[in-house]
């Protein structure tokens, strides 16, 4: 699909280390990162600023198209701009995780996004994708597939440490719960659901550190040439 690229798809459910891996893993192989839950994100936040009813799939549709959307790569982590606003900190509530999740089950919302992150990848030439369809539906030739996955507590622990670091109070149970209910909206909707691509590489991670899961990516990558 991409003659002088290649596109490394990291998919899985909420927690299981996928952001952190896929930043760390584009930057050890000098490519670009593709945040795609982000751009989903950035819909949500787009449509609650407008008041939008989130069943005007149309309306929906139109927004995703309208979207100025860029990633600043230059940054580490990348910054989301919509326009001129840096976004990337207004989309990591709970609230836009529920928002974000409900708007990308729309099909006129993924047609849109999907079509951005595939201009996105050909321009950058070689990305490390993260998402929920990457080696599903928008990458289905990518190079590599990793679909990273842990146990709900474990996942639960890792996205409640993070909300407590950012100074939110929060109870762990209901972080699991909201968790929870997140990941079955996104594995039951009809399209692009949330599953493993049938050759992706399935890694849990529940037990593994940081390092073992980029070990693990590298060497997968390493028995093939990426040049
Ligand atoms: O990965 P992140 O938690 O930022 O994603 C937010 C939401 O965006 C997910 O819960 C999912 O509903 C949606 N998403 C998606 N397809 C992707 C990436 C994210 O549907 N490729």
């Amino acid at each position: 699909m991409m003659e002088d690229g290649f596109v490394i798809a990291i998919d899985g459910p909420a927690g299981a280390g996928k952001s952190t891996i896929s930043r760390l893993l584009a930057k050890r192989l000098g490519i670009t990162y593709l945040d795609t839950g982000a751009m989903y994100r950035a819909v949500a936040l787009a449509a609650k600023r407008k008041n939008m009813d989130m069943d005007d799939r149309t309306g929906l549709g139109a927004l995703c198209r309208s979207l100025d959307l860029y990633f600043d790569t230059t940054k580490d982590p990348p910054r989301l701009l919509l326009g001129e606003e840096d976004i990337t900190g207004l989309i990591r509530t709970p609230e836009m995780d529920m928002l974000a999740s409900r708007v990308s089950a729309i099909k006129e919302v993924r047609e849109a996004m999907t079509q951005l992150q595939r201009k996105m990848a050909r321009q950058a030439k070689r990305v490390v994708a993260e998402g929920r369809d990457m080696g599903t539906v928008v990458f289905p030739d990518a190079r590599f597939k990793f679909f990273l996955t842990a146990s709900l507590a474990e996942r639960a622990k890792r996205r409640y440490r993070e909300r407590i670091d950012r100074g939110e109070r929060v109870e762990e149970s209901t972080v699991q719960q909201e968790i929870k209910l997140r990941d079955e909206q996104d594995q039951n909707r009809s399209l692009a659901p949330l599953k493993p691509a049938q050759d992706a590489v399935i890694i849990d991670t529940t037990d593994l550190s940081v390092d073992q899961v980029l070990e693990r990516i590298s060497q997968e990558i390493s028995m093939t040439n990426t040049s």
